[in-house]
């Protein structure tokens, strides 16, 4: 709690600042002095208080991370405020850091009732001033937020990464898409009302927001709980994503919002005063009768002007309303797999907007983003415009690259002669655009800079310049390799574009999907056969290593009900500081689990002729695991004492706390050691690696993986810290950070594709690859190898920066 005075001082700025209009959010990372700065941001759990400093010119707060000789996990600070960003699409700053090595990671939070806002950001320079943008859609819903437009608290965190002092400073604090006319509606009463569908509400909310970005046309995201029809008046089309279980008072101001002229585009479930309103009829759920079934949305002719005639689609339900003869008509049905008309309604339109009957995926993304544009601009005409020449300024807009311009400059300067072709057919058609643009031809123009950008990408990626000897391995989380094709075409795709090795994940705690006489079989084995044997044969024919992983202690969905009923029943599995059990995880103290673990991953090394073994989760959980009755047991019996509350006394006595730490360390470690002996003995050619956590420093605690003494050890061959993140200064960072960490073992990081939209984006993927090089690491890991990768990444990564020719020529 702050001491009194210190409330009266957030008190007086409170009321200096009280309800942050636009024009003074600005006041928000700035002080006009000391003492007032330091009153605002009060410093958290130990971290340095704030300063105000001036910065190339530009008036900050400086944010000390100390982190040097301290025990604190992050540097932190709280702001409280009276914040509305319920009409905005986000916010943006400044942030400046001349060494952001010693931050694992910076992070945004805002307060709002019950529960936070969360989003994490990097400087992208060092030593410069960097803008920060968050859309609010990008933003993590923790516990139960009570909406945008009641914040009461900005936290702004630097976590640990090293024991090492640095500094950064924050200035301009802003809010974004404030001249919106369209509003998306984030519907975070589920939350409250549904909370399974949290996660899908979020990551659809976000899928429009995204395709709104890419078309250029601005928006603002409104969380259902802060809807009232005032504040919908300024838009002139609401969007509902997803939107489970909406409130019936959201509803109603939403239906208001229509009745006074306003309109909505509304996907999958819809509450039933806005079916009125729609003029919707019936509203059944549907599941797919067959696989393939809703495969593909068609449009009737001029049924929505602008809309591609076919849009895929692969959803496995619907919601089945219909339209009511004079309010509304059917403009598009599903079609299934083989082209045959279902009969159900996939898009149907009335005078109050356009309703679709499943939620939009991400897959088919051109047209899909062509489909939203006709519909926006159904009843927004500046759209066509507008996002005509949003794809003219994108063109060229790849890796670090911000125009055609810059990108052109580069790549003509770097005169790679295979990319020359490739850059004049996209400059030419680049021009082709900017004339239909000029002539109105709003769609042509778009699918004209859409082949420009197309063009650009493949020139950038063909200038890249492979390095020889580079270690370039995936993960495969699919035990049978990408959906829809063999392991020996899957792994032909990754010798044919330069890849050395696979990891592809064959084992988890209590399933194989190998023959195994240590872990439980998993019955597609008998019908598809020996995984590993089937990707080892495809890389000894195609010249890849490959490096089998294991899921370790986690038996996920994957293990035998009747092997994990065993082992809940026989006391090996977790339970947490509450006391609740965790019955998918075994338990890393109990020495039988520890035999299994060792015993599979010997087993697969000396079973078969693999270039490795491979850990993963290798660890606990989180922190608030594992506290059941037989580590107590074990503890005690490890470290010679009777803990008399059982586990609270854990956390209280600083010096029984570090002994347990030490003691959840040694329980994974000695499954390292064990492998990594039993295997040297018998196989001394295995290589041994681990996936791990990013952040050793902290993460040794938290989750017990002390990979740092793996690598002093010699246990490891190699290892690939988990370094996902859409932020290539983020990642080089964090490699920075890593290198010294593994000493003489190299250190493969891995690339987190998902991290990012579209999971595709090629050029992401080698800005991460240049950054590792940069760090100074032999190779990198990437996440992961699925159809999608094989079809749109691999092609265009072989083109240049993992080139096979120069190797072939050594
Ligand atoms: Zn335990």
């Amino acid at each position: 709690m702050p001491k009194p005075a210190a409330v009266l001082a957030v008190l007086g700025l409170l009321l200096a600042t009280a309800t942050a209009r636009a024009a003074d959010t600005a006041a928000i990372f700035a002080a006009a002095d000391e003492p007032s700065a330091r009153a605002a941001w009060q410093a958290m759990w130990g971290t340095a208080p704030v300063s105000v400093a001036e910065v190339e010119g530009v008036r900050a707060v400086r944010m000390p991370c100390n982190f040097r000789g301290t025990r604190i996990e992050r540097a932190s600070w709280d702001r409280a405020v009276q914040l509305d960003l319920s009409a905005c699409r986000g916010v943006q700053f400044k942030v400046f850091c001349r060494d952001a090595s010693p931050v694992a990671h910076f992070r945004l939070f805002f307060q709002s009732g019950d529960g936070w806002y969360a989003a994490a950001f990097s400087p992208a320079e060092k030593g410069k001033w960097c803008t920060v943008a968050i859309d609010k859609d990008e933003m993590r819903i923790e516990d139960k937020p009570a909406g945008w437009s009641a914040i009461k608290t900005i936290r702004i965190s630097a976590w640990r990464g090293s024991d090492a002092d640095t500094e950064f400073y924050v200035a301009d604090f802003a809010l974004t898409g404030q001249g919106a006319r369209i509003a998306i509606i984030r519907g975070e009463s589920a939350a409250r009302n549904a909370p399974s569908e949290v996660e899908s509400v979020v990551q659809l909310t976000g899928g429009i927001a995204r395709n709104l970005r890419d078309l250029g046309l601005e928006y603002t995201v409104i969380n259902d709980l802060d809807l009232s029809a005032a504040r919908l008046k300024k838009y002139a089309l609401v969007i509902l994503p997803h939107n489970p279980a909406m409130p019936d008072a959201a509803a109603e101001e939403i239906a208001k919002f229509v009745e006074g002229g306003g309109k909505v585009i509304a996907f999958y479930e819809l509450h039933g005063r806005l079916r009125d309103v729609l003029g919707l009829t019936g509203g059944g759920h549907v599941t797919q009768k067959f696989p393939g079934q809703f495969a593909s949305i068609r449009f009737a002719k001029d049924a929505l002007p602008g809309a591609p005639p076919e849009v895929g689609q692969a959803s496995w339900n619907i919601t089945d309303l219909r339209p009511v003869e004079g309010k509304s008509r059917v403009a598009a049905e599903w079609f299934d797999k083989d082209g045959k008309d279902t009969g159900y309604p996939a898009v149907i339109v009335s005078d109050g907007g356009i309703y679709v009957s499943h939620v939009l995926l991400s897959d088919d993304a051109a047209n899909k983003r062509r489909m939203l544009l006709a519909m926006a601009g159904a009843f927004l005409p500046e759209a066509w415009k507008q996002a005509a020449e949003a794809s003219l300024a994108a063109v060229g807009r790849i890796g670090p690259y911000r125009d055609y311009q810059e990108a052109h400059l580069a790549m003509t300067r770097a005169a790679n002669p295979t990319a020359a072709g490739t850059l004049a057919a996209a400059t030419k058609r680049r021009a082709e655009a900017q004339g239909l643009l000029g002539a109105g031809k709003f769609p042509e123009s778009i699918a004209a800079a859409e082949d420009a950008q197309r063009l650009m990408t493949e020139a950038y990626c063909k200038s890249q310049t492979p390095v020889p000897g580079e270690f370039r391995a995936i993960w495969c989380h699919s035990a049978f390799g990408p959906s829809g094709m063999t392991w020996d075409e899957a792994i032909k795709a990754l010798a044919d574009n330069g890849f050395t090795a696979v990891l592809p994940n064959m084992l988890w705690a209590g399933a194989a999907y190998y023959e195994s006489s240590v872990l439980p079989v998993a019955p597609e084995v008998r019908q598809k056969g020996d995984q590993i044997a089937a990707c080892l044969a495809a890389c000894k024919t195609h010249g890849l290593e490959c490096h089998v992983w294991k899921v370790n202690w986690n038996m996920g969905g994957r293990t035998p009900r009747e092997f994990a009923e065993r082992m809940k029943n026989e006391g090996r599995t977790q339970a947490g500081f509450n006391g609740k059990p965790l019955a998918a995880w075994l338990c890393p103290s109990h020495p039988e689990n520890q035999k299994l673990e060792i015993d599979s991953m010997v087993e697969v090394a000396t079973k078969y002729d693999v270039d490795g073994i491979h850990f993963d989760y290798i660890r606990y959980p989180d922190e608030e695991h594992c506290y059941c009755a037989g580590c107590r047991e074990r503890f005690e019996k490890a470290v010679g004492v009777k803990v008399a509350n059982w586990p609270a006394d854990l956390r209280k006595d600083d010096g029984l706390r570090a002994k347990w730490l030490d003691f959840r360390r040694d329980n994974i470690t000695r499954v390292v050691a064990a492998v990594s002996e039993a295997v040297r003995k018998a196989r001394p050619k295995v290589k041994i690696s681990a996936a791990v956590f990013s952040n050793w420093a902290t993460d040794r605690d938290k989750v017990g993986q002390d990979w740092k003494l793996w690598c002093q050890r010699g246990y490891l061959d190699f290892v690939c810290p988990m370094d996902y993140t859409p932020s290539t200064a983020a990642y080089e960072n964090l490699a920075a950070m890593q290198l010294p960490l593994a000493g003489k073992v190299p250190c493969y990081p891995g690339i987190g594709l998902s991290t990012w939209q579209p999971p595709t984006d090629a050029p992401k993927v080698i800005e991460q690859i240049l950054a590792a090089r940069r760090a100074g690491c032999k190779g990198f890991t990437i996440f992961e190898l699925n159809s999608a990768t094989v079809r749109e990444v691999l092609p265009l990564l072989g083109k240049g920066i993992t080139r096979t020719d120069v190797q072939s020529s050594k």
